[in-house]
């Protein structure tokens, strides 16, 4: 199924345009809006609602937070980033897993249940996709989700562009 990635985007930062409001965060979109994606809505909405809702509540107030949906050659790349709280090296690799949360200060009074991150890691697996994390502790983070190119419409397994090129008229 052919989903507006877009349109989906931007029904999320509707929902969460109160929390960004309250925090005053401010939020930058790089969006390729001609950019579609053959997958799930549903599950795509909770992934990416946990990524903007994470950047949100672990930035404090008066972040910047920027949302991407861009191709690259080889890859269709959905990222949320935040200049917050950042995540220390030695909880990276368990980010993933149910339940895991970052035991501190910031993080603790923030009430979430900690399978936000676990959910989009099995979304991103039933997409063919990986989940990047780039993050420093105080600096803030990066969440890539990162498809194959050829889970865009508009391109065949081998990564090209499966329509032919409309043909020029010469002379
Ligand atoms: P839930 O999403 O289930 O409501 P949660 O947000 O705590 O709860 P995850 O989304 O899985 O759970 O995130 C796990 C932990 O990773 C968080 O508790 C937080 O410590 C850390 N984390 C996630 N996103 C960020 C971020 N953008 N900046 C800093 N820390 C983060
Ligand atoms: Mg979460």
């Amino acid at each position: 199924q052919a989903l507006d990635i877009t349109h989906l985007i931007n029904t999320i930062i509707e929902a969460v345009q109160p929390l960004l409001t309250d925090k005053h965060h401010q939020l930058e979109l790089d969006i390729d809006h001609s950019l579609k994606m053959r997958g799930v809505q549903t599950e795509l909405h909770s992934a990416f609602t946990n990524l903007i809702t994470n950047a949100i509540h672990y930035t404090p107030s008066g972040g910047i937070i920027q949302i991407q949906w861009q191709a690259t050659a080889s890859h269709a790349v959905f990222s949320v980033k935040d200049n917050g709280i950042g995540i220390a090296p030695q909880h990276l690799d368990r980010l993933t897993q149910r339940f895991y949360r970052v035991d501190n200060d910031r993080a603790r009074d923030s009430g979430g249940t900690g399978l936000g991150l676990a959910i989009v890691k099995h979304v991103m697996q039933r997409h063919n996709g990986q989940l990047e994390i780039d993050s420093n502790e105080d600096n803030g983070s990066e969440f890539r989700c990162v498809f194959p190119i050829y889970q865009a419409v508009g391109f065949n397994a081998e990564g090209k562009p499966s329509k032919a090129p409309t043909p020029q008229s010469v002379g």
